[in-house]
């Protein structure tokens, strides 16, 4: 099956607010090998929204339209898909009485304009909103389905996985799909697909998709076939291959983060972990605090960012800053080593460092913007990697972290 989405609202055609409704919506169609083949922005304008469902329904069985169903006047999704379905809107006693209890229950008198929210397309069913007073819509003739639903990514999330994936789970449909998922860490996006290109290829009845961010790989692989049993061992069968190829790179089979891995690593080791971090200014602890519970392993990070600080709050000798500079092996080392000592000393933590020229501009000539010094101390031999990028500054912090993150997690697994 075929989906269009149109987004509808005035503030997604300017730069301040951009449409991530449709980016969800399209990676959960993925899943059921519903493909997207054209999204629109349309501001507040009823006719607009009509003549783009009109066409929408022309070309795609599927329409979804977010944004638009508020109480306000500006809010003309249902008038436009009223206009462009040809069916009246019909007030729902029930939903008028369920909007004036939510108002009520928050202390608050419902206003006239929120009448607005109970008009329903006659012959629509009532997606329920447990999450804001507007409720969605779902609306299916032989043309197609359409769905209507609310703007604000909070109460269109849970309405589509609630509401709407069980009822698009009852269409009849001839296909079933199944996506395995891989995480790769530590290769860039050329290099996997060189490797993997022949595996996936060779495959017809799978699609697989290379999504590239700096320092890690997604590979999604969707099989499809006649039962979700079929698709689901096609999709297996080429992320078996693809793992054993790439060996241990592929850091997770279940779409983890790879801040997780490292949790789990971290939990089931017993092992603390403690940061000293200088160009990447705090990123790293960002993301190991990203996983809920991370308090149960992560002691604490500090963002030592002056010379000063390295010194004073972290206890990096003095001498090796004077002698080989902030940006060095032996900084990095010693780094680490404080950082672990801060979190619980050897054997019961883990010191990682970074410390490097992030840029745009400075460094020196033994060390050049881009040069990155990442440490690892735990019980063992303490070890350093030095890392040689380009000038952008946010894409060198975001390797940095990502690939102190490949080190932690590769040597807790003792690779
Ligand atoms: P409300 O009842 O809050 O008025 P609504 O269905 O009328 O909901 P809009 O008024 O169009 O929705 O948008 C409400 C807010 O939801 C917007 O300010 C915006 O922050 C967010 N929003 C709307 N559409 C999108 C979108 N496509 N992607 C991301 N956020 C969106």
């Amino acid at each position: 099956m075929q989906a269009q989405i149109i987004a509808v609202g005035s503030e997604l055609l300017t730069p301040a607010r951009l449409d991530t409704n449709s980016l969800f919506l399209t990676e959960r169609l993925g899943r059921r090998g519903v493909d997207v083949v054209r999204k629109v922005v349309v501001g507040d304008d009823e006719a607009r929204i009509a003549r783009e469902v009109r066409r929408a329904r022309e070309e795609a069985r599927l329409v979804i339209v977010t944004g638009g169903l508020g109480p306000t006047l500006d809010d003309l999704s249902r008038d436009g898909v009223a206009e462009a379905l040809g069916k009246p809107l019909i007030e729902h006693p029930e939903i008028l009485e369920w909007i004036a209890e939510r108002f009520a229950r928050h202390g608050r008198k419902m206003t006239d304009n929120n009448r607005r929210q109970a008009l329903i397309l006659e012959g629509a069913e009532i997606l329920a909103n447990p999450n804001g007073t507007a409720p969605g819509q779902y609306y299916r003739d032989e043309a197609g389905i359409v769905i209507l639903l609310p703007g604000p990514p909070r109460e269109l999330r849970p309405m589509f996985l609630n509401e709407c994936e069980p009822r698009l789970d009852l269409l009849p449909s001839p296909l079933r799909y199944y996506t395995a998922s891989l995480r790769i860490a530590g290769m860039g996006e050329s290099d996997v697909d060189q490797r993997i290109g022949p595996i996936y290829s060779a495959e017809p009845r799978a699609v697989t998709t290379i999504l590239a961010a700096p320092g890690e790989i997604q590979l999604h692989v969707r099989g499809q076939a006649a039962t979700e049993e079929e698709a689901r061992a096609i999709a297996d069968a080429v992320a078996e291959k693809v793992a054993a190829e790439l060996g241990d790179r592929v850091y997770t089979r279940v779409n983890e983060p790879i801040e997780q891995v490292i949790g789990d690593l971290l939990r089931s080791r017993g092992l603390q972990l403690g940061l000293a971090e200088s160009c990447t200014g705090g990123l790293l602890a960002e993301k190991i605090t990203e996983i809920p519970g991370s308090s149960d392993y992560f002691a604490g990070g500090f963002v030592s960012y002056s010379e000063r600080a390295k010194i004073e709050w972290l206890g990096v000798s003095a001498a090796t800053i004077a002698e080989y500079g902030a940006v060095s092996e032996e900084c990095a080392r010693e780094m680490a080593e404080r950082a672990r000592d801060h979190a619980g000393g050897a054997g019961k933590a883990v010191g990682v460092s970074v410390t490097g020229f992030a840029g745009p501009e400075g460094g020196t000539e033994a060390a050049p913007v881009g040069t990155i010094f990442i440490g690892l101390a735990d019980g063992g031999e303490t070890v350093v990697r030095k890392l040689s990028l380009g000038k952008e500054r946010d894409r060198n912090r975001e390797l940095s972290a990502r690939s102190a993150l490949d080190l932690l997690r590769r040597r807790l697994l003792g690779l």
